[in-house]
């Protein structure tokens, strides 16, 4: 019987409630006793005094079809290799290569992989500029729902590129097949906004785009300064983004070398929209700065004002809810181990934006194991801010 003892950490499980110092044991994998100073005589025992242990980190937009393009990262740096026990693809591939994706990317990694399939069967064979969706032809219905079926372990949703670039002559018309699609097979749409690749395509008015979102919808790069985002011509939020959040419509960070701007997320949460989910959006481009990992995105959540409790939260809870893996970002008896290890520091840092624009940061928080099951897994070593 294999067993492994968490001593004296402080358990943070906003799930639950639970904000304390806790030892918690770990029994052939699996969590069998979460209560204050338990014997660790003959044990194996990891002393995590002074550090936070949180349900897995949950990190819901990433770019993991390892070496494709420019983005194509392994899902074990962003992953386990960064503190983090989920990452979820968002839309690297359409129908025809999610068998590749699956045998070859997600089942060996140590990291549990989720993913979104793509609307368009291209998915991120090309890169972000060309148009992916603007022949009616690169979006199959029933192959994306014979490969759904296939995979509904592994698959959260239906990814929508919502831009000038990838829409093209098309407009809107993906949105509607998008939306039919996601209503048949029960799945949210991801919808990214921002036209952050091209200069001279012009993105729907993101008014248009919540038009066909339905409450459990997620929005992602909420924080973009590009052209598409949630902000009007005058620094106001779109009154339909506050209607849509009040129906159930879920917005994400989605960092990414383009889309988290400081005073972008001031205004959008100066008036009142705040995220549901936090993610680095991570990919090969973006891992040596200013992205990280997802602790480095949800530190930056900090120097933007939101609480320990309110981040770790998204990253859990929330995350869990946005994906509808009620199995996820919570601490229970009886459960695979899936746990977090992180050290909040208190020191003063320049947090850097996708624009580098800065923000004084007090607050950093570093990743310093991942447990999943059996397995204890330690960051790999990266310089971060
Ligand atoms: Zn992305």
């Amino acid at each position: 019987m294999a067993e492994l003892l968490l001593k004296n950490g402080r358990v943070l499980n906003p799930a639950a409630e639970i904000d304390g110092r806790f030892d918690i044991l770990i029994r052939d994998g699996r969590v069998a006793v979460i209560a204050p100073g338990l014997e660790a005589a003959g044990t194996k025992a990891i002393d995590a005094r002074g550090l936070l242990v949180v349900p897995g980190l949950i990190d819901v937009h990433l770019h993991l079809m390892t070496g494709l393009g420019a983005f194509g990262a392994d899902p074990d740096v962003f992953g386990v290799g960064s503190g983090v026990t989920t990452v979820v693809d968002a839309g690297s591939t359409g129908h025809s290569l999610f068998p590749i994706f699956r045998r070859h990317i997600a089942e060996p990694a140590r990291t549990r992989v989720l993913a979104y399939v793509n609307l368009s069967t291209l998915g991120s064979v090309a890169g972000p500029g060309y148009s992916t969706l603007e022949d009616p032809r690169l979006i199959d219905e029933a192959k994306i729902e014979a490969a759904v079926e296939k995979n509904r372990d592994m698959v959260v949703g239906i990814k929508v590129m919502a831009t000038g670039a990838a829409l093209g002559k098309a407009g809107l018309e993906p949105l509607r097949r998008a939306r039919r699609l996601g209503d048949n097979l029960h799945l949210p749409l991801l919808v990214h906004i921002g036209e952050s690749w091209s200069n001279t395509a012009e993105p729907p008015p993101v008014v248009n785009v919540l038009a066909y979102l339905k409450p459990g919808d997620i929005v992602t790069h909420m924080f973009t300064v590009h052209r598409g985002g949630l902000l009007d011509g005058n620094g106001r939020l779109w009154p339909q983004v506050g209607e849509a959040r009040d129906s159930g419509v879920l917005f994400d960070v989605g960092h990414g070398l383009h889309n988290l701007n400081f005073d972008v997320a001031r205004r959008v949460l100066d008036q009142g929209l705040k995220p549901d989910g936090v993610s680095t959006d991570g990919h090969r481009g973006n891992r040596a700065g200013p992205v990280y990992d997802l602790p480095t995105t949800m530190a930056k959540l900090l120097a933007l004002g939101f609480s320990l409790n309110e981040v770790v939260t998204m990253a859990t809870a929330n995350a869990a809810r946005l994906l509808g893996r009620a199995d996820l970002g919570t601490i229970r008896v009886g459960d695979l181990a899936d746990l977090s290890i992180l050290r909040l520091e208190e020191r003063e840092w320049q947090a850097r934006d996708s624009q580098a624009g800065t923000l004084a940061a007090r607050q950093a928080l570093v990743p310093t194991m991942a447990i999943r099951g059996e397995a204890v897994y330690e960051p790999l070593a990266i310089e971060r801010p």
